[in-house]
């Protein structure tokens, strides 16, 4: 069966076409990164301006890409949640006109769910999984006991992980959104300044970043006050692997506790480079199987929708047309039979 899934809830306009829930046909996204970089961050104004100048355009592109026709789609999926409630409208309106005109189902699905899911498109997943969910608004430690089950068992007390990366490569003067260029420095770094790790409680798979980021800071301060220009490269070094540590320390404990049999990591920061090796090489060592998507399948894209639809698809859960966007949706209430 042919799946169109639209992806529209930050500033990424995204179709995809994606046949069974698995075999990307298309996978179009186009970010309007460069009109947001002016202002240091995304202004949602803009953004559903920009998502609704586009939105028809991408859907056709889509379409040819895939080589079908617009009545060969037999359902439609959208992203109805969480996002700026602006951009998110954009994608669930025209949705819901896909689905009316050409009368299919409509499957409002879950932005967190789409980047879990990303790694279904990639390889098989094993039950129970552990996903480890980092991406610009999330920081989530979520347990699969089975297919389409969502358990948050740890998440940020404060930054994402993406947003701690955005801040503290603001801060070494990187344009937004700057993890790619921390993450470039620190690869290329040869010293390191060492920062606090956030460890919180002992028994605690909570997430605090914002420490840590205002320790950047501060350490930028004190060179600047001491009349010496701060070591970016050691700086965004230190950072780099405060946050793999911890984030990384705590998806192996919770992995042991709930005893799974498969790690998947997921959302725009699992494309750092750091990361990647380092939990590829945590997992190696206790043989534990480890998905990670390809970069453009990590950052926001409907291809990653559509894997998360299928769940629903394949249950008959079906949405009606009075679908809303909601700018805060429950993973957990979005797990499949409920
Ligand atoms: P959410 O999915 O939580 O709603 P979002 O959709 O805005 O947030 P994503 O698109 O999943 O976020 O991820 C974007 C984030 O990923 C940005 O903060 C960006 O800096 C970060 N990022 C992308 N590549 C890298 C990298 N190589 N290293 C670190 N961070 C990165
Ligand atoms: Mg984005
Ligand atoms: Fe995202």
């Amino acid at each position: 069966y042919l799946l169109l899934a639209i992806e529209t809830s930050c500033d990424e306009t995204s179709v995809a076409v994606v046949r069974d829930g698995r075999n990307v046909l298309s996978n179009i996204i186009s970010s309007q990164i460069d009109t947001h970089r002016q202002f240091g961050g995304v202004v949602p104004e803009i953004a559903s301006r920009k998502h609704v100048e586009s939105i028809t355009i991408i859907v056709e592109e889509a379409i040819r890409e895939a080589d079908i026709s617009l009545e060969n789609i037999d359902a439609v999926a959208v992203t109805q949640g969480p996002g700026l409630i602006g951009a998110l409208l954009v994608g669930v309106v025209a949705a819901k006109s896909l689905s009316l005109a050409l009368d299919v189902p409509l499957i409002g699905t879950h932005h967190i769910a789409g980047h879990i899911y990303a790694n279904h498109l990639i390889g098989d997943i094993v039950y129970p999984a552990l996903a480890l969910v980092v991406s610009g608004g999330h920081t989530e430690l979520v347990l699969l006991e089975q297919e389409g089950k969502f358990r948050i068992i740890g998440r940020t007390r404060d930054d994402a992980v993406g947003e701690a990366y955005d801040k503290v490569a603001r801060a070494l003067q990187f344009p937004y959104p700057g993890g790619p260029y921390v993450d470039k420095l620190a690869q290329e770094a040869t010293e390191e300044v060492v920062l606090p790790r956030s460890w919180l409680e002992p028994d605690s798979y909570d997430f605090s970043f914002s420490g840590l980021k205002s320790a950047v800071l501060a350490e930028i301060n004190r060179s600047r006050m001491k009349g010496e220009s701060p070591d970016f490269s050691a700086l965004a070094r230190g950072f780099q692997n405060s946050v793999i540590d911890v984030v990384t320390v705590k998806a192996m404990k919770a992995a042991k506790e709930f005893g799974v049999k498969q790690m998947l990591l997921c959302g725009g920061v699992a494309a750092n480079k750091g990361l990647r090796e380092r939990l590829a090489s945590l997992c190696g060592d206790v043989g534990l199987p480890l998905l990670i998507p390809t970069n453009k399948l990590c950052t926001d894209n409907a291809a990653m929708i559509a894997a998360a639809a299928d769940l629903k698809w394949r249950r008959g859960e079906f949405s009606t047309l009075d679908l809303k966007a909601e700018p805060i949706l429950s993973l957990e209430d979005w797990s499949v039979g409920s």
